[in-house]
C-alpha cells in the first residue's frame, strides 16, 4: 500500500540547485506519484524562494523558537511539487548560495541545517496542522543527517526513516561544543553514534540511526564499503551493510527532451540534421574554428573529485588530434585556470565558460558529441546520463554509477549494437588519453558512431525502474 513521505533535503530543482542532488530531490516526488506515492519536500526558505513562488501558502507549523529565532512552514503547491518552505529568518534569509557567502561556508551551518532536520524529525512525528503526517522520512546528505536521528532520540515513533548517500564527501561536521546548541543529547556522544573522530558528524549519525541507507548507484553502494571511496564512514557503512542498496538516479525527461520544442535546439537521432546545427551553433557561440573530430563538452564543478586535471593533461593530444572542448564550470581555482589556459592556448578548439548556467548546459548537451566525466569517484552522476539522452556519447571513469550507466565500447558490445560510451580505468592521465585516442578513432568511423547515438538514445534514463525500487524499499519498510 502507498503511503506519505516527507523528504527532507537543502536543495530541490527548480528552486534551488548547486548539483544533483537538486536534481533528484525535485524529480523524485513526480516519480512516485503514478505509483500512488504522496511524497512532500522540505527545503528551507533561502533568500527571495517565496517571492520567487509568488503564490499564496498555508502555514502548517511554527515554533516561536527554532534554534534563536521564529520559525513557520509554509506548504504551497508549485512547480508541480508539494512543497514545505521552513522560513526562518535568522537561519536562510541571507545573501549567497544555501551554504556560504560566496567565499566562505556560513559558521553556523550546523545550525541552520540541525534545524532542517529537527523541523523534519517534528513534521515526522506529529504532522502538520493540516493533519498531514508521513509514513516515511527520507532525509538526502548531510544537510537532512540529524533528522533520522531526532527521531529516534524522541522516543519510540510510528515513522520509519532513509537516508540518501549522494556524496559522502561532504559529511557536516561540527565541534561537539555544540552539542547542546544543536539539542543533540550529550550521551549520544560517543562511537556508535553521533562522534567521528572527536567532532560530531550528522551524516554519520544519519547513517547510524535510519532504519535504511540508500546510495545513488549499486556500483558506488558496493565502493562506499571500501577504504579508498568510504571516506572514514567504511566501517560505518559496512556495519549496515545489510540495510543499505543502491538505486540508480533518473533525469528528468521533460526538463531534459531533445526532441521538445521548447528546447534550444531540438535533436532527434531519426535526423542526423539538426545534431549539426546545434553543434555549429555551440561552436559559433564559443567563436570556435571548424572542428572535424569529436566536439567534446564538460558541464561540472570544477574539483579533483570530477578529475577536471586529467582532462587538462589529456586534452592537448586530443585537440591535436582533430578534437574540439567546451567546458562550462566553476569551482577550485587553480582547475578554473588551467581550463582558461588551455582555451587560451587553443582559441580555434577550445571554448570555456566559468560559471553556472542551466540554458548553456542545454545547449551543450545537444550540439556536443562526446561528454568528457573523468571523475575519481561518482555516486551517481547525471551528466552521462543527459549526453545519453542527447546521442553525446559518454567518456567516462569506470566508477560509481558511471560504470552502472554506461555500455562500454569493446568489441562485443559493438557487434551487439548495444555499446553507448567508452569507459576507462584507472582514473588517471594515461588511460583519459589512450580513451581519447579511441574517442578520435570511432567518430571518424561514422556508421558505428551512428549506432551507438542511437543505443546511446535509448537507453533507459528516466525514472521508470528506480521509482518502482523506491517504492518496494518503502512498502518493505511499513510492512
Ligand atoms: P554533482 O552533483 O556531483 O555536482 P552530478 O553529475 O550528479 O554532479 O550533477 C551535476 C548537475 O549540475 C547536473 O545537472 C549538471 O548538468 C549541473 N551542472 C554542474 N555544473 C553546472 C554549470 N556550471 N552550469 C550548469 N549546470 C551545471
Amino acid at each position: 500500500m502507498p503511503g506519505r513521505v516527507l523528504s527532507v533535503a537543502s536543495e530541490c530543482v527548480p528552486l534551488v540547485k548547486t548539483g544533483g542532488l537538486a536534481d533528484v530531490v525535485g524529480a523524485l516526488p513526480k516519480a512516485l506519484a503514478p505509483l500512488g506515492w504522496d511524497m512532500r519536500v522540505l527545503i528551507p526558505a533561502y533568500r527571495g524562494l517565496a517571492a520567487k513562488l509568488g503564490r499564496k501558502t498555508r502555514t502548517v507549523w511554527s515554533d516561536p523558537a527554532l534554534f534563536g529565532g521564529p520559525a513557520t512552514v509554509e506548504a504551497v503547491e508549485a512547480q508541480g511539487l508539494s512543497l514545505l518552505l521552513l522560513d526562518a529568518p535568522h537561519l536562510y534569509d541571507r545573501p549567497g548560495g544555501p551554504y556560504s557567502d560566496g567565499g566562505h561556508d556560513f559558521p553556523d551551518n550546523p545550525e541552520r541545517f540541525a534545524a532542517l532536520s529537527w523541523v523534519a524529525a517534528s513534521l515526522a512525528r506529529g504532522g502538520g496542522t493540516d493533519g498531514w503526517v508521513p509514513d516515511i522520512l527520507h532525509a538526502h546528505d548531510w544537510q537532512a543527517g540529524f533528522a533520522p536521528a531526532y527521531l529516534r532520540f524522541g522516543g519510540p515513533a510510528p515513522v520509519k526513516s532513509v537516508i540518501t548517500i549522494h556524496n559522502i564527501a561532504f559529511q557536516g561536521h561540527a565541534s561537539p561544543e555544540r552539542l547542546a546548541a544543536l539539542r543533540l543529547p550529550l550521551h549520544e556522544f560517543h562511537a556508535g553514534s553521533l562522534e567521528y573522530y572527536g567532532n560530531l558528524s550528522s551524516l554519520k549519525a544519519g547513517l547510524v540511526h535510519a532504519d535504511r541507507i540508500t546510495t545513488v548507484s549499486p556500483t558506488y553502494a558496493e565502493e562506499l564499503m571500501r577504504p579508498e571511496f568510504g571516506m572514514g564512514l567504511q566501517g560505518v557503512i559496512d556495519a549496515r551493510a545489510e540495510v543499505l542498496s543502491g538505486i540508480l538516479n533518473g533525469v528528468d525527461t521533460d526538463l531534459w527532451d531533445p526532441a521538445a520544442p521548447g528546447q534550444a535546439h531540438p535533436y532527434s537521432v531519426q535526423n542526423r540534421k539538426p545534431k549539426a546545427e546545434a553543434r555549429a551553433a555551440l561552436l559559433a557561440e564559443f567563436g570556435l574554428g571548424p572542428v572535424e573530430g569529436p566536439l567534446a563538452i564538460v558541464i561540472s564543478r570544477l574539483t579533483a573529485q570530477k578529475g577536471i586535471d586529467l582532462i587538462a593533461a589529456a586534452a592537448p593530444e586530443f585537440l591535436a588530434g582533430g578534437g574540439g572542448l567546451v567546458v562550462l564550470g566553476s569551482g577550485d581555482p587553480g582547475l578554473e585556470h588551467a581550463m582558461r589556459g588551455l582555451a587560451a592556448a587553443w582559441p580555434d578548439r577550445v571554448g570555456v565558460k566559468i560559471g553556472y548556467d542551466e540554458a548553456l548546459g542545454h545547449r551543450m548537451f545537444a550540439g556536443g558529441d562526446v561528454v568528457l566525466v573523468p571523475s575519481r569517484f561518482e555516486p551517481c552522476g547525471l551528466t552521462q546520463l543527459y549526453g545519453l539522452r542527447y546521442g553525446t556519447l559518454p567518456v567516462v571513469a569506470a566508477t560509481g554509477g558511471l560504470a552502472d550507466t554506461v555500455v562500454h565500447a569493446n568489441t562485443m558490445a559493438l557487434a551487439a549494437g548495444t555499446a553507448t560510451g567508452l569507459t576507462f580505468h584507472p582514473t588517471d592521465v594515461l588511460a583519459l588519453t589512450q580513451t581519447l585516442r579511441r574517442c578520435l578513432a570511432l567518430f571518424a568511423d561514422r556508421a558505428t558512431w551512428a549506432r551507438m547515438q542511437r543505443a546511446a538514445m535509448k537507453s533507459p534514463v528516466g525514472w521508470e525502474t528506480s521509482s518502482r525500487t523506491y517504492a518496494a524499499l518503502y512498502e518493505d519498510l511499513l510492512t
